[in-house]
């Protein structure tokens, strides 16, 4: 396995015109795997003429063919899924079993946007005047500055290219430096399956530093990015003052409400198994519970339980269900949340400490009665930390659920269809979850409202953002 990745650039793999590099370190030793090119200004020069000269021909390119290159990606995707799979492991720190189902996810998308591609129909208005055609044509719209995170390497870049590449348009992806190599193996896929080098590029280095220098630039016409919500509130002023189209995928504090009359077992079963997944650097990971008095210490008791049982480990290991985080500033900011909870009064169920020191492990930590001025409470933790807290009636649940200024994902447990409806109707976010877990899917619109940003990246919506629309009216004569 190969963990040194170099930059894709007009369709040639090499090390960055200045030859710096970064590391690429394993969260569950500490080692370095390998070490990442650096781009430099002169590189993303040649970036942005490639995806140039890529746009004005893959738009040339018939929905259909695009829509056949995409497929065949996705069986790519399926053939490799074991080699990438265990990659991703490495670099990533989740189980070996999450990363199977992640390049699972990231085939099942291409293979959505193959088709949806070609569903990008315009539509003929009628005119007022005898022999005047009115058409409305949606065109691709140009090249894209792609921007994703760590936590889901390959599922966050191929929401961004599969939609980018199905509309016609070229990307320059500037993949996370903590998960390189998955991201170089997923460009292979597309690249091997017919997508033109000049059309996908690749590139590292410092994010602040290339994100400044791609979103004013005239070649990028839309800048799509998934991160936290400060940087992705620095990047959206950036497009704006350069009038380019963004999608963000910011940040989440998901509330999860669970009333007396749901069935508890499946709450605790489904939602202790969402909290830990990929040790909650999700960013629709539930965090904010909210147990109704008379089923609370029921609640809490399993979902406690359920959290002591899980096997933290390193992802490559039979039996882990928890791998590490994914560097040791996470670990440190999940430390600092939980230290901060506790000082303020929160009960420590369990978990709460780093484990050893190597790698970035941390336990599965459940919080309760935890203080609302918590610094927890407020910030996204993005680590295994459940913060369980009680309510009596249901405008105070819905209440707190709407406190905060994110509006990414949110759940609920009730067997009343009157809660169900007052719920989804009420909560100020772009998801609602009711008795399961049913987010994330191809065909589903996936992303926020308030400060957890704009724009969709899953179901038709997501095509929207890759398309301009033009409106033709022609006279005949
Ligand atoms: P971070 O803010 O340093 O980095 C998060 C991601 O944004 C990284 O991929 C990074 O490369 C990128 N980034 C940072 N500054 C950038 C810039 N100026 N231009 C372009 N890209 C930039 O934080 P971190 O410690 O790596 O992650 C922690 C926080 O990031 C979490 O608390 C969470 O809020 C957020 N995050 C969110 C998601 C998500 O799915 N929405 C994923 C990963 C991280």
């Amino acid at each position: 396995m190969n963990h040194s990745v170099q930059l894709h650039i007009a369709g040639t793999w090499r090390d960055g015109s200045e030859r710096a590099t970064l590391p690429n370190l394993n969260p569950a030793t500490g080692e370095t795997l390998g070490q990442i090119a650096v781009a430099t200004r002169a590189d993303l020069d040649e970036a942005l003429e490639a995806a140039e000269r890529g746009f004005a021909a893959w738009r040339k390119v018939s929905a259909f063919e695009r829509g056949k290159v995409l497929r065949r990606a996705a069986a790519l995707m399926r053939e490799r899924t074991e080699d990438i799979a265990r990659l991703l492991t490495v670099e990533q720190g989740k189980p070996l079993a999450e990363a199977r189902i992640e390049c699972g996810v990231a085939a099942d998308v291409m293979e959505w946007f193959a088709e949806e591609g070609r569903r990008a129909y315009g539509r003929v208005i009628p005119a007022l005047a005898d022999g005047v055609l009115q058409i409305v044509v949606r065109e691709p719209i140009g090249p894209v500055a792609a921007f994703t995170p760590w936590n889901f390497p390959l599922n966050q870049a191929v929401r961004k290219i599969s939609a980018a590449l199905c509309t016609g348009c070229s990307v320059i992806l500037k993949a996370p430096e903590d998960t390189p190599a998955s991201c170089r193996e997923l460009v292979h896929v597309y690249l091997d399956a017919g997508v033109p080098g000049d059309v996908l590029g690749l590139v590292f280095g410092d994010p602040a530093e290339i994100s400044s220098y791609l979103i004013p630039h005239p070649v990028i016409r839309k800048i799509s990015f998934t991160g936290s919500v400060p940087v992705g509130k620095q990047l959206a002023a950036l497009a704006g003052q350069h009038m380019k189209r963004a999608t963000m995928e910011l940040g989440g504090h998901a509330p999860a409400i669970v009333f007396d009359d749901a069935d508890v077992e499946k709450a605790v079963t489904v939602l202790s198994a969402n909290k830990f997944r990929n040790a909650g650097q999700v960013c629709v990971s539930p965090t904010r519970f909210l147990v109704q008095e008379r089923v609370y210490d029921r609640f809490v008791d399993g979902f406690t339980e359920a959290a002591r049982k899980i096997r933290v480990g390193n992802g490559l290991e039979d039996g882990t269900t928890m791998g590490p985080l994914i560097h040791s500033r996470r670990l440190e900011a999940v430390e600092g949340l939980v230290a901060d909870a506790v000082a303020k009064g929160a009960q420590l169920r369990t978990g709460g400490k780093r484990i050893g020191n190597r790698g970035n492990f941390f336990e599965p930590t459940v919080l309760t009665d935890v203080p609302r001025d918590a610094r927890a409470m407020n910030e996204e933790p993005f680590g295994p930390v459940a913060l369980i807290n009680r309510f009596q009636d249901d405008e105070e649940a819905l209440r707190e659920a709407n406190r905060l200024p994110f509006g990414l994902a949110s759940y609920a447990y009730t067997r009343s269809a009157e809660r169900a409806t007052r719920v989804s109707s009420s909560i100020e976010a772009g998801m609602v979850s009711i008795n399961h877990h049913g987010i994330a899917l191809p065909e589903t619109p996936f992303g926020g409202v308030r400060d957890s940003g704009y724009g969709s990246e899953g179901g038709s919506e997501a095509i929207e953002a890759y398309l301009t629309t033009k409106f033709v009216t022609q006279a005949n004569f």
